[in-house]
């Protein structure tokens, strides 16, 4: 028959009286913790998406909850890192632990943003004014700093007044599409976030 020391006594004693007074104020720990639990499982039943982080090349892969409403809409409920990714094996650095703020924040900008030369404010512009303007600036920065020849009397056919930076979160077709555009506008300067 086992012994049981006097400190293993009082120890078995204690926690014991402190169950037996919990229960007894109508307190059930086990009652409180599994309530607990059921509570924090609002993803219960929700709808699984796929995705990518959208800062950097690391291209975390991330896993968003949504749940339909009885209005119609779609809720977002949670983002968080991939456990199935062999990239970020469910981690995320803290940028991307905040990417549901992306869809939520108050604070999120919806609109393309434009401040006129000598204007102290942005204003809200639609994205058929932004797409005009850029292509209008494309052109006069290409006319103006386009090189048919350089010093050699060479032909070059460049651009060197424009330099273009790729997103991390391109595809490959995205990529190629956008290398191919920026080389047939004579760039020369391309770069990529994910060599920044
Ligand atoms: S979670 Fe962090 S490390 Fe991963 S892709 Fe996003 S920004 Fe990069």
């Amino acid at each position: 028959m086992p012994t049981v020391t006097r400190r293993e006594f009082l120890k078995v004693g204690v926690a014991g009286a402190g169950a037996v007074a919990a229960t007894g104020l109508g307190f059930d720990i086990a009652v409180a913790e599994s309530t607990r639990v059921k509570q924090n499982l609002r993803i219960a039943g929700a709808k699984e998406l796929h995705s990518i982080c959208p800062y950097c090349a690391v291209g975390c892969s991330l896993v968003a909850y949504t749940r339909q409403k009885s209005n119609g809409t779609t809720e977002l409920l949670q983002i968080e890192g991939d456990p199935d990714s062999p990239v970020n094996e469910g981690r995320l650095c803290p940028k991307g632990a905040t990417a549901m703020q992306l869809a939520i924040s108050p604070r999120r900008v919806e609109s393309p943003q434009y401040r006129a030369s000598g204007a102290t404010g942005w204003k809200s512009v639609s994205w058929d004014f932004v797409l005009d303007k850029i292509a209008n600036n494309v052109k006069a920065s290409r006319d103006a700093s386009f090189i048919t020849t350089d010093g050699n009397g060479s032909t070059v056919n460049r651009c060197e007044g424009i330099a273009f930076a790729g997103g991390a979160a391109f595809s490959s077709e995205e990529g190629y599409f956008a290398t191919k555009l920026m080389r047939g506008l004579g760039l020369v300067h391309l770069e990529q976030q994910a060599r920044v």
